[in-house]
Parts: structure tokens; C-alpha cells; sequence
């Protein structure tokens, strides 16, 4: 059996502990640094500033960690060392420091099972981002229907776009399957043959052995009152008669098993007291976000470029370089420009913290900051940048990457593909006379097919691949670490499965095809080149008859 996860409490408890074992060493570090800013009035000038940032930290931390005493010792000591260090001051105040640490050292001893937590401190690590491999949108659908007319239809639409699709034929079978392992959706058919219950009876009777109604959609012949009527008596969510438009039900499909979760908000944390980044990525994670932790301003960069943040809680105190310095850094760099940075610091001086503004912060938090305070001002801040990006990065009617932000993504994968010698392909896909499905069907069922095979590439493409919709019915898809042969099977199976999937304009029913032009990298070594020559690709597709994929000449070499 696997261990409990930690509860919030235990974590903190872990950080405090953590903190306490590390500051004897500093405080005997800082009791040496004081002797020798003693020796003279250089070495005073020299090492007054590092140990007044030890003082300041410890407040900070101290509080952040429930440690009062310790923070107002620390909180005195830096007073006096700013007015006028006197020797005798600073020397009480690092033995009363340790005398409190002595104490709390005792007091979190005589905790039971401290040390075990101890133990587990060191293998407590917030990570960063995992990019989930598996694609977010995909569920398991049960389908229950004994007539095979609809059925074969049914299931090639639900797999087209990505879903596993089990199908049963009769309702005993799919009860017991329902209980060994729950589906996300239900489609059922209302009616089976005699001595079989019946569609609506099993989920009524299912309903009642789980705990959470099962999400099901049911497909009748009747669309009368009672039929309607029994079926909202079984907790059905959807009803549809047949014949049922795949497309429709797909829908269905997408609203009752809810969207997946957003990912989650991204916050780097810097700070230079790892107990206090922990601490505060800690209260975030909580909050539901997910946090990265820097210990040094130096690395807060290249973590940046890995993690892409949403936010940057940064401590305006650190060694080496200020939250001030370190929020310039960054504000010079034009894809940083709009990243929110707040400050977290003790400082309460609100002019001193007017001047650390400057630098064009969004907010300043006081140390120590109240969980919900931290994690709201994070979120309302982090949430605006998410929509403002993606006002500015995709396209409303798809989703999709806009051209330039698809142009300016392949820039940068390619960029790092000359780095690593990896390999990857492009496809510039183009729907078939689709001027003539406007003409016939209207602009509406034209935008219903954009926004359909859109969805197709999102669905059935890697997470990693990046996907754009380069204008009107033009789509460009970059395929990572695979070579052209690779890509053009792939984009081969979307073709064919879009091929099959029944649009409908009222109630007349028409399907589309798509034509696919393939180039591949390091043999066109740009994002232009890679383009042009998918383009050539593609213009040959159309030629030679549309509704198939051509790979362009120049990638022999990378198959
Ligand atoms: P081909 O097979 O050669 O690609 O022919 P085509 O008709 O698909 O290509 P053409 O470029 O002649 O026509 C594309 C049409 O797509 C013209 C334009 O009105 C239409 N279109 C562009 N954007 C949208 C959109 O967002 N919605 C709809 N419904 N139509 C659009
Ligand atoms: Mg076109
Ligand atoms: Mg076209």
C-alpha cells in the first residue's frame, strides 16, 4: 500500500524543521562574520551588508515559519546594526538567538515522530511541470446498442476524434463491465430484445450502486413524453433520437465529461532561503497552482524558459542580486515584458517599498502573507496574463495557434533542433474545395468543418506538437522527432478518417476531404524553407487530385 500523501500541516511542519537544523551553522557563520566587520572599518564596511541581509532574512523566514521570537531577536538585530552596531548589541543578540533556536530545537523534538519527519524532509521536492503524455481530451466511452445501422458510424466518429470507444451489445455485459472500471460517458440504447433489461433500467439500477451518477446519453426511437420522462428518471443527461448526427453527439460527448482541468497556474518562486520558497510554493500548491522553486536569481532565466511561468513571486531581498535587479533583468527581455512580478519581502517601509516598484512590479506582499492573500493576489494576476496570452497567441474559433504565434513557436523548437540534431516534420494542410462548401451549404457548415478538423488535429496530435491554423481553411502542423515518411502515414490516417465524418446543413448531409503537403527538418533547415516546401508539397496534392498526402521531394534523404 502506498503511504498517505502529506497533509499541509505535516509538510509545514517538515519546512520548520528544516529550517531549524540548518541555523546553527548560520548563526556560528554569522557570529564570525561579526568578529571580523570588528577588525576594522573596512572589514566593517565590507561585511556589514551581508550580515545585515542575514538578520533581514531570518525576520522574513522567521515569521513566514511561525517562529515570533526568533524574528523579533532578528528584527532588533538588524535595527541596531543599521543605527549604530554596537559590538555588545550584536553579540547578545546572536546568543539569544541561540538560545531561542535551543528552545525550539527542544519543542519541535518533543513532537512525535519529528525525526522521521526529518528524515522525510529531504525527499520533499515540489517539482515542476511533466508534460502529460497522454492527450488530455481522450475518454472512455461505453457504447451500449444491439442495432449495428448506426453503431459501426457511431464508433469511427468517437475514435476519429481520439476517444476509446468499448462497445457492448447487450446491457448485462455492460453492467458488469460499468462496475469493474467506469467509463467517462455512457451511450445507450434505450431498447433490447426481450429478457433483457432494458437500457434505462440498467443505469437506474448502476445509479444507484455507484456513488456519482454515471454521465450517459441515451439514443431512443421514441420521442414522446414518457419515453423522455424515464430516461431523466435514470439519470440520463442527454437523449437523442435516431438517427443520431455523429457530430452532435460528439458534443454531447465534450460537455458531460467536462473539459479537463486547465493546467494548473504556473509561479516560479525565487528566493534565496530554499525553507521560505518551499514554504510559499507550499501555500500555492495548495491554492491548486503549480510552483517552481530558484534558489538563485542567477538561475531564474534558463527556469523560466523550461517552465514558462505565469507569475514570478520573487523575495526582494537575496544575495549576488535584488528582487529589484532581477525584475529589471527580466523586464529588458521583450518575451518577459508582460510576465507579472510581485515582491515578496519584510520590508515594510512603505517608501522603500514605492522605489522597488519601479521596476515595474504588479504588487508588493509583506512577509509573512497570509495563505489566502498570497494565493488570490497570484491567481488574479496570473489568470489575467493566461487570457490576455491567449487572446493574443490563438485563434477564437479554433484554439488553435494563430499564424504568427505558430510561426514564432516552430522558430524556437527549430532553433533548439540545430542545437540537439533532432529531427522534425511539417505539414501544411489544406481543406478541399471548400469555397464550394460554403457556396452549397453556407458559411456556417464551412465554420463547422474548420472547427471539426481542428479538433481532429488536437485530439489525435501529440501535446507537443504545435499546431496552427495559418489563415482561412489552412492549417500547419509541426510533428516532433519525426521524419517526413512518419508524418505523411500519420496525417495519411487523419485524412482518411476526416474523409468519413457526416457533416450536416440542416438536414442535408455532406463530408470533406483534406489534402496535406509533408517537408521535413534538418533537410529544410528554416521555418520559411520547411514552409515553402510543404507548400510545393501540398500545390502538387491538389493537382494531382486532392484528397491525399504528398511528401516534398527534398526530404529523401531524412526518410
Ligand atoms: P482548394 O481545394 O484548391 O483548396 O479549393 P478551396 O475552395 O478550398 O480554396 P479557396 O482558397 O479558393 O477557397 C477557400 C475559401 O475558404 C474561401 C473563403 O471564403 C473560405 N474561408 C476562409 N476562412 C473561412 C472561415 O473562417 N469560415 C468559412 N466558412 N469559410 C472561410
Ligand atoms: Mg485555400
Ligand atoms: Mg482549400
Amino acid at each position: 500500500m502506498s503511504q498517505p500523501a502529506p497533509s499541509l500541516h505535516e509538510k509545514l511542519n517538515q519546512l520548520r524543521a528544516r529550517f531549524i537544523e540548518q541555523l546553527p551553522a548560520r548563526l556560528a557563520q554569522t557570529a564570525k562574520l561579526w568578529e571580523q566587520s570588528c577588525a576594522s572599518t573596512e572589514e566593517q564596511t565590507r561585511l556589514t551588508p551581508e550580515l545585515h541581509r542575514f538578520f533581514h532574512s531570518l525576520k522574513g523566514t522567521g515569521r513566514s515559519l511561525g517562529f515570533e521570537r526568533l524574528a523579533q531577536l532578528a528584527d532588533q538585530a538588524e535595527a541596531s546594526l543599521t543605527s549604530s552596531p554596537q559590538r555588545a548589541d550584536i553579540d547578545t543578540y546572536i546568543s539569544e538567538l541561540l538560545r531561542q533556536l535551543g528552545r525550539e530545537q527542544q519543542h519541535l523534538r518533543s513532537h512525535n515522530g519529528q525525526q522521521q519527519a526529518l528524515a522525510a524532509v529531504h525527499s520533499f521536492e515540489l517539482t515542476g511541470q511533466v508534460e502529460p503524455l497522454r492527450n488530455k481530451r481522450q475518454r472512455l466511452i461505453y457504447l451500449c446498442d444491439d442495432e449495428p445501422e448506426q453503431v459501426d458510424q457511431l464508433i469511427h466518429h468517437l475514435r476519429c476524434f481520439g476517444h476509446e470507444v468499448v462497445h457492448f451489445i447487450d446491457t448485462e455485459t455492460f453492467f458488469n463491465a460499468v462496475l469493474t472500471r467506469r467509463p467517462d460517458a455512457v451511450i445507450m440504447d434505450v431498447q433490447f430484445p426481450q429478457g433483457q433489461t432494458a437500457g434505462t433500467e440498467t443505469l437506474a439500477s448502476l445509479n444507484k450502486l455507484t456513488d456519482q451518477p454515471l454521465p450517459a446519453i441515451v439514443l431512443s426511437a421514441h420521442s414522446d413524453f414518457h419515453s423522455r420522462l424515464s430516461a431523466v428518471r435514470a439519470g440520463c443527461d442527454g437523449y437523442f433520437i435516431k438517427p443520431v448526427k455523429p457530430l452532435d453527439l460528439m458534443l454531447a460527448v465534450d460537455e458531460l465529461t467536462a473539459p479537463a482541468a486547465e493546467e494548473p497556474l504556473k509561479v516560479l518562486v525565487v528566493d534565496d532561503e530554499p525553507e521560505v520558497a518551499a514554504y510559499h510554493a507550499l501555500l500555492l500548491e495548495e491554492g491548486g497552482m503549480m510552483a517552481h522553486q530558484v534558489h538563485h536569481p542567477a538561475d531564474a532565466l534558463t527556469t523560466m524558459e523550461r517552465f514558462s511561468p505565469d507569475l514570478l513571486l520573487v523575495d526582494v531581498y537575496m544575495p549576488v542580486c535584488s528582487g529589484e535587479e532581477l525584475a529589471t533583468i527580466i523586464r529588458q527581455q521583450p518575451e518577459y515584458l508582460g510576465l507579472p512580478i510581485i515582491y515578496l519581502s519584510s520590508e515594510t517601509d512603505s517608501q522603500k517599498q514605492i522605489s522597488a516598484m519601479s521596476a515595474g512590479v504588479e504588487a508588493f506582499l509583506t512577509k509573512p502573507v497570509q495563505a489566502e492573500e498570497l494565493v488570490s493576489a497570484v491567481r488574479l494576476r496570473a489568470e489575467r496574463l493566461r487570457l490576455l496570452r491567449s487572446l493574443m497567441t490563438r485563434d477564437s474559433m479554433t484554439g488553435l495557434y494563430n499564424h504568427s504565434t505558430t510561426t514564432e513557436l516552430i522558430n524556437k523548437t527549430l532553433a533548439q533542433a540545430h542545437r540537439e540534431n533532432s529531427q522534425h516534420a511539417m505539414a501544411m494542410i489544406d481543406i478541399d474545395h471548400f469555397k464550394h462548401v460554403n457556396d452549397t451549404h453556407g458559411h456556417l457548415a464551412g465554420d463547422q468543418v474548420i472547427i471539426t478538423l481542428a479538433r481532429l488535429l488536437k485530439s489525435r496530435l501529440r501535446l507537443s506538437d504545435i499546431i496552427g491554423r495559418y489563415g482561412g481553411e489552412e492549417f500547419v502542423v509541426l510533428l516532433k522527432g519525426v521524419n517526413a515518411e512518419k508524418a505523411a502515414t500519420l496525417i495519411n490516417s487523419l485524412r482518411e478518417d476526416f474523409a468519413l465524418v457526416d457533416f450536416h446543413a440542416g438536414d442535408v448531409g455532406f463530408r470533406c476531404t483534406f489534402s496535406a503537403g509533408i517537408s521535413s527538418f534538418p533537410a529544410q533547415p528554416s521555418t520559411e524553407s520547411l514552409r515553402l516546401s510543404a507548400d510545393q508539397a501540398l500545390y502538387l496534392a491538389k493537382d494531382q487530385g486532392r484528397n491525399q498526402v504528398v511528401v516534398s521531394m527534398e526530404q529523401a534523404n531524412d526518410c
